[in-house]
């Protein structure tokens, strides 16, 4: 699950991160006021999107030339005028994808007098199975790009998690960071307070790019990414409720309410599969005979009609997919129950593009009967291969 910037920054904050002061505001009519409490005379007008590279985005509708989603203001008037320009607009950067992503909040936050961008990250380092800091002194810009250009410009510090950040880690992280008094002695109780919040919290990422040296030498947490393990919000309902749906897939959404193991692809053949593993094998085997997947779905192991109704409805909701491709294996689920839920999902929203259904193990024969007199338009099929080839040369 991730957040907004300036959730992420006020999370910080708690644990006494050095944060700029901000308002986060919803509509235009409020920018002169979120603007008035700030100090001055330097502001900055940031989008909030669940995507970075904003600061070099473009907005769609303002064409080649737009300016970024991320703004400085020299007053309050220019505050305005920027945020008119910014919200309700969509925000394409490296990383929405060529879609972009619509704005509906803006961030605004006084404005820092930059002496060097920094970069600081906290993640799950699964090769040394345990959190890292990731570190380079080359922050701001495109990190990815540092990775592999100049890999040794980087630097990851592993923590034990036994001992936790300790005064070695710090002086690492201090010079790989090549910090002077005072931003190096901050650095060591910010180092120590993130770690906090990321095990506190149970983050899976702690991004900040970039961490400030100011002209003054103070140093400043200028951007905020934070994702948190979904496996773990139960321990956290506070951070739960900082989730906004709109910024999530609307088909994802409703896939969780039915603890369904869903995520949106670009494709054109929906699958609806029982388990990741067979999930992943039909996905890979449909791009084998030519095709893309429309979607990952895992209905999971004991599946009830309504859960593959609602599985069934959601694929169908994909106007991309030109035909749908049902792959199960009755293990502990039976096939003659999803057999049920296929026809009473096809009789409820009808079945506008191919179907192709490939049922296997326990009640196979009483699952392709229940088909078979359903009277609908379900080609059926005996493998992994024949199902893939069939609904393939279906959509072609
Ligand atoms: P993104 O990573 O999505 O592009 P950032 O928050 O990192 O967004 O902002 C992009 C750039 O804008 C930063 O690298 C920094 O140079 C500048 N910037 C961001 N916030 C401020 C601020 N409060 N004061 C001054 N400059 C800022
Ligand atoms: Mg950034």
């Amino acid at each position: 699950m991730n957040i907004h910037e300036y959730q992420a920054k006020q999370l910080l904050k708690t644990y006494g991160a050095p944060v700029a002061e901000g308002v986060a505001i919803t509509s235009a009519d409020e920018a002169a006021a979120a603007a008035a409490k700030l100090p001055g005379p330097l502001y900055v007008v940031k989008s909030q999107i669940h995507a970075g590279g904003r600061g070099k985005g473009k907005f769609k509708e303002l064409g080649p030339d737009s300016k970024g989603g991320v703004r400085l203001a020299k007053s309050i008037d220019e505050v305005v005028a920027n945020a008119k320009e910014m919200l309700g607009n969509t925000l394409v950067t490296k990383q929405t994808g060529p879609a972009g992503k619509q704005v509906n909040r803006l961030y605004i936050e006084d404005g820092a007098d930059i002496a060097r961008e920094l970069y600081l990250s906290i993640l799950v380092d699964r090769s040394a199975g345990g959190v890292a800091f990731v570190v380079s002194t080359e922050g701001g810009m495109d990190i990815e790009a540092v990775a592999e250009e100049t890999p040794d410009k980087i630097v990851t510090v592993n923590i034990d998690p036994v001992a936790g950040v300790t005064d070695t880690d710090v002086a690492k992280i201090q010079q790989a960071l090549a910090l002077e008094e005072p931003a190096k002695g901050e650095m060591a109780t910010l180092a120590r307070q993130l770690y906090k919040a990321f095990t506190e919290k149970d983050m899976s990422l702690l991004e900040i790019n970039p961490l400030i040296v100011m002209e003054n030498g103070h140093i400043r947490v200028l951007d905020a990414k934070v994702s948190f393990d979904g496996n773990a919000m139960f321990r956290h309902p506070e951070v739960a409720e900082l989730r906004d749906l709109t910024e999530e897939d609307a088909k994802e959404i409703e896939a969780s309410k039915y603890d369904l193991a869903y995520v949106a692809l670009d494709g054109t053949i929906g699958c609806m599969v029982n388990g990741a593993g067979l999930a992943m094998a039909t996905m890979d085997i449909i791009k084998l005979y030519g095709e893309e997947p429309a979607n990952f779905l895992d209905v999971g192991g004991g599946a009830s009609k309504e859960k593959v109704t609602a599985a069934f409805k959601i694929i169908t909701a994909d106007p991309n997919v030109k035909g749908i491709l049902v792959n199960i294996f009755g293990g502990i689920m039976r096939c003659d129950v999803i057999a049920e839920g296929v026809i009473a999902a096809v009789k409820e929203v009808g079945l506008k593009v191919p179907l192709v259904v490939r049922l296997e193990g326990t009640n196979v024969a009483q699952g392709k009967a229940l088909l078979d007199g359903s009277g609908l338009a379900i080609t059926s099929a005996d493998d992994l291969d024949d199902a893939a080839q069939k609904i393939v040369a279906a959509v072609k």
